[in-house]
């Protein structure tokens, strides 16, 4: 169980407060409400921390329930992945998965026990009609001809609509509130509304179907939900939210919002990502750039990752947008902790060593995880083929590149210092096709005898063993840091990153990575951390997922280990 106290935020003092209170009989009993219109996304995943997480914490429940009072964009596809990453982000639902179309026949109940209390009427002007009533923010509305039916009309009327007597559109039911509050939410909304549309759970059972706002604080009442957490666009909706379920006189939880996620570089709306899916701007729901929890899932993120970055965005009462690197970090400190490195060349150039023995292949010893002792070193096959990364040589290098150039000596990481000798190029086009080096046989392990310096080390892979491979390098999906912050008439769209996918197809990985599993998770040395993707590799293919870059480059790692060197050399003597 997680320390309540590094995790404190608004919503849990409510609830200390109401257990002090002894509110709800001490009970605490929340739910995670998606509408099953599309995969969820990294926005979901913080209401699910934060609901499933409050259960946890305060020994309480948390229900998972479909929102499905909206027949027209519901899917059964939808509700199988939203329960699949639900589980996968590591939390439970038990028994208690619901659907608000469960509740149906008591919803209309209510209906009718409001049109009996004088508080619900079947209304007939059109939808354009209602919109004039309704007023503005600075004007009153109207009350409808249709708002002083006598409590028997108004049943029967419902009574009609329900068996489909009316035309679609020709009538709804509004609650009787009040058509000059201030809060529009209030000017007598609507609660029921006429569609002939098959429903994924209840087919041709309802041609009319309950509003969100009257199906939706009926069903966490029924659930005897005690704290109904939802986001900021539902302030103004709380009123109602309230006022319905004081008219019923029924079990009645507590509303409280906070700030919605938003995330830099991407969009966390259904809709829109809808929209990429079906407009092939990405390869599905779970494109790894997707901001949604299958994408991330693919891309390598762990659901510990999520879990952490939930955490650590915490919640508030104000909107922001969060810096994806919030995200990055989440997934980058738990696997500098825990993964194994290799190396890999992900654009090769073939490096000879003309002084190397043509038979010799020798193994080198190379360290799994330097942040983890207990991990262990493993061999990695050295001999005279090898490749290095095409931009790790410079022919004609600028003053502050100090990797390898034509005459320069550097260390292969773990192995030897080789100094190049020739550059090889196509006759034709001039491309470097590859360079000849010599090695120096004293400066195994990569340190030389005589104190001799070199400015870079390079990862290297020898050609023969390598395991070829695919890698997928990704970048931000928009290029904009709020990408829907657009000039009027210009679509979101145009703010695309068509950069965002780099596939290469001639990767070069040591050996030690055969046999490894999908959803498998390395350090690529200089690299970043990368992920065997689920979709797309094979027995024959391995592609690879690039999940993040790394923040710490070698110069780092090599400082900290200078300094580490010095300090043992000061102890020694
Ligand atoms: P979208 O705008 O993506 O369609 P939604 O609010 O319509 O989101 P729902 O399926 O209704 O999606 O959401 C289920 C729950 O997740 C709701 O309680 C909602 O408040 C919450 N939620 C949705 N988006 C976010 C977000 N970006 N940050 C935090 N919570 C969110
Ligand atoms: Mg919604």
């Amino acid at each position: 169980m997680e320390n309540k106290k590094d995790n404190s935020n608004f919503i849990r003092d409510i609830i200390d407060s109401d257990l002090k209170a002894n509110k709800n009989e001490g009970r605490v009993h929340t739910r995670f409400p998606p509408e099953p219109n599309g995969y969820l996304h990294i926005g979901h995943a913080k209401s699910i921390c934060l609901n499933f997480g409050i259960a946890k914490d305060y020994r309480g429940l948390c229900n998972l329930r479909f929102d499905d009072t909206n027949p027209v964009k519901e899917d059964v596809e939808y509700v199988e992945s939203i329960k699949d990453d639900v589980k996968w982000l590591g939390f439970d639902w038990s028994d208690r998965m619901f659907y608000s179309s469960d509740y149906f026949n008591e919803l209309y109940d209510y209906a009718i026990e409001l049109i009996k209390r004088g508080k619900a009427y079947v209304c007939d002007l059109t939808s354009e009609e209602i919109r004039e009533y309704r007023g503005t923010l600075t004007q009153p509305g109207k009350n409808s001809p249709y708002r002083a039916r006598s409590v028997e009309e108004n049943l029967s009327l419902f009574q009609q609509l329900k068996e489909g007597k009316l035309e679609d559109g020709s009538s709804v039911l509004r609650a009787k509130i009040d058509m000059a509050s201030s809060n529009l939410s209030m000017r007598d909304p609507a609660l029921y509304r006429i569609r002939r549309i098959t429903h994924h759970r209840t087919g041709d059972k309802w041609c009319i179907y309950p509003m969100y706002d009257f199906a939706h604080c009926l069903s966490d009442s029924i659930e005897r939900i005690t704290h109904s957490i939802c986001t900021l666009e539902f302030v103004n909706n709380r009123p109602l939210y309230d006022w319905l379920l004081e008219q019923l006189n029924v079990h009645h939880p507590q509303q409280i919002e906070f700030a919605r996620l938003n995330l830099s570089h991407t969009v966390l709306s259904k809709r829109k990502l809808l929209e990429l899916v079906k407009g092939g701007y990405v390869d599905g729901w779970n494109d790894p750039r997707m901001p949604t929890i299958s994408g991330l899932r693919r891309r390598g993120y762990t659901s510990e990752s999520i879990r952490k970055f939930c955490e650590r965005i915490g919640v508030a009462k104000f909107n922001s947008i969060v810096d994806a690197v919030v995200l990055e970090n989440s997934i980058r400190e738990i696997l500098n902790q825990k993964s194994q490195r290799v190396m890999a060349v992900i654009r090769p150039l073939r490096v000879v060593i003309d002084n190397y023995p043509e038979d010799k292949v020798e193994k080198i010893e190379a360290i799994n995880n330097p942040e983890d002792e207990t991990m262990g070193t493993r061999e990695v096959p050295f001999s005279r083929v090898l490749y290095i990364e095409k931009d790790d040589f410079m022919e004609e290098p600028p003053k502050k590149f100090f990797r390898l150039a034509p005459g320069r000596e550097v260390r292969l990481r773990y192995a030897y210092f080789i100094t190049c000798q020739k550059v090889v190029k196509n006759d034709k086009t001039g491309e470097i096709v590859e360079l000849r080096c010599t090695y120096d046989p004293e400066t195994k392990g990569g340190n030389s005898p005589d104190g001799r310096k070199v400015k870079a080390t390079l990862h290297w892979v020898s050609a023969l063993e390598a395991i070829k491979a695919e890698v997928r390098l990704y970048d931000h999906l928009f290029v904009k840091r709020d990408p829907t912050d657009v000039e009027e008439g210009v679509d979101y769209k145009s703010n695309l990153n068509s950069n965002s996918l780099e596939s290469l197809n001639t990767c070069f990985i040591e050996p030690s990575i055969k046999g490894s599993k999908i959803g498998g998770r390395y350090q690529f040395e200089r690299l970043g951390y990368f992920c065997i993707d689920s979709v797309d590799s094979s027995a024959e293919k391995l592609v690879f997922n690039r999940i993040v870059s790394l923040r710490d480059t070698w110069a780092k790692i090599d400082k900290a280990a200078k300094q580490k060197n010095q300090n043992k050399k000061k102890n020694s003597k």
